[in-house]
């Protein structure tokens, strides 16, 4: 499998500015290649670098020199080669809603010298990938938001990209709409021949992808199949809600062994055999408890292990 991105130790701060008075690091030392065909989410809460890493990658910030390859080309030195073999999706809408879907993409196609009956006939293909052939003389506004983001899609791959960039595709969808802009994007995966790039701050989201990788503050933390990651923790996760969790937290420690973990207020424990240990649990505090959940290990908990504390909002577990 080729390369069509490496990161080889990326770091970017912003520069001091009016009400900053030092530099922020936005991305601290950051590695990592994305193959070709992959279909690659980075993961992060809020603030992690996920949209900075995507403005580097889409040549709107200029990285250091040697720290990014696209197609084997330096971001920093070859930026012009690169714009022309990416698509780019951008977090906020960038239709124009008064106008039709067919004209927002003519538009588009003319940034990229695309005319004429080639445009129309890509224009054509690219809505009926989307399944949105026969709205393409409806006015944008009056699509759904799932339509409207699926518009966003065909405009990001209508000059035939190697490489679409998304940046939180899936901001403002509910479940399901984002379960099915997913499907949508592995229909194009395959059939465009297109490798990608999404970010997102929400764990479901993340399950999907081929790989991952999870920033936080700026540093990579985990990088693997989500399956993979989760596999890592080798054990079941129970989670424990009690009046004073940290004594309770120190008595499972001592009672049971292992290293029972409180992190916002509810004790974790990883344990193989999960299930039989509730019991036990229960039975050893009578009365101390006042729920107790079992579960598989998620993205959440890799992301627990790695930092030593809890994910984000509720949210983001959706
Ligand atoms: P995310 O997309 O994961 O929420 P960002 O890449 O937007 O994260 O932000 C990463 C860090 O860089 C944050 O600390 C943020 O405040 C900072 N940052 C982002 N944009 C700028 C900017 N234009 N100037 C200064 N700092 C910025
Ligand atoms: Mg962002």
């Amino acid at each position: 499998m080729s390369d069509v991105v490496t990161l080889s130790s990326l770091t970017f701060s912003y520069p001091p500015g009016r009400k900053q008075e030092s530099p922020r690091i936005a991305l601290n030392n950051v590695s990592f290649s994305i193959g070709q065909g992959e279909m690659f989410c980075l993961l992060g809460p809020n603030g992690s670098g996920k949209s900075t890493l995507f403005r580097l990658l889409s040549t709107l910030l200029v990285p250091p020199a040697k720290a990014v390859t696209i197609f084997g080309f330096d971001l920093k030195e070859r930026p012009a080669e690169i714009r022309q073999t990416i698509g780019i999706v951008f977090q906020n809408s960038s239709l124009d809603k008064k106008l039709t879907v067919r004209e927002n993409l003519l538009h588009q196609g003319h940034l990229y010298n695309l005319r004429g009956p080639a445009l129309h006939g890509r224009i054509d293909e690219i809505l009926a990938r989307v399944k949105l052939l026969d709205r393409a003389n409806d006015i944008a506004e009056t699509l759904s938001g799932g339509m409207q983001r699926r518009v966003e899609l065909a405009k990001g791959l209508l000059h035939h990209p190697k490489l679409l960039l998304l940046d939180e595709p899936s901001t403002g969808l509910d479940p399901g709409a984002r379960i099915e802009f997913d499907a949508y994007l592995r229909e194009i995966q395959a059939a465009e021949g297109v490798t990608i790039l999404l970010t997102t701050h929400i764990l479901a989201e993340a399950e999907r992808a081929d790989r991952l990788a999870i920033l936080e503050a700026g540093h990579l933390v985990a990088l693997g199949t989500p399956a993979a990651l989760t596999a890592e923790i080798g054990a079941d996760i129970v989670t424990i809600d009690a009046e004073n969790p940290a004594e309770l937290a120190a008595e499972i420690r001592e009672k049971f062994g292992g290293a029972p973990a409180v992190i916002d207020a509810k004790i974790h424990v990883e344990r193989a055999g999960g299930a039989e240990f509730i019991p036990a649990l229960v039975g050893a505090f009578p009365g101390r408890i006042r729920s107790v959940m079992f579960s598989r290990p998620t993205l959440e908990d890799v992301f627990i292990r790695k930092t030593g504390h809890q994910f984000w909002n509720a949210e983001a577990r959706e």
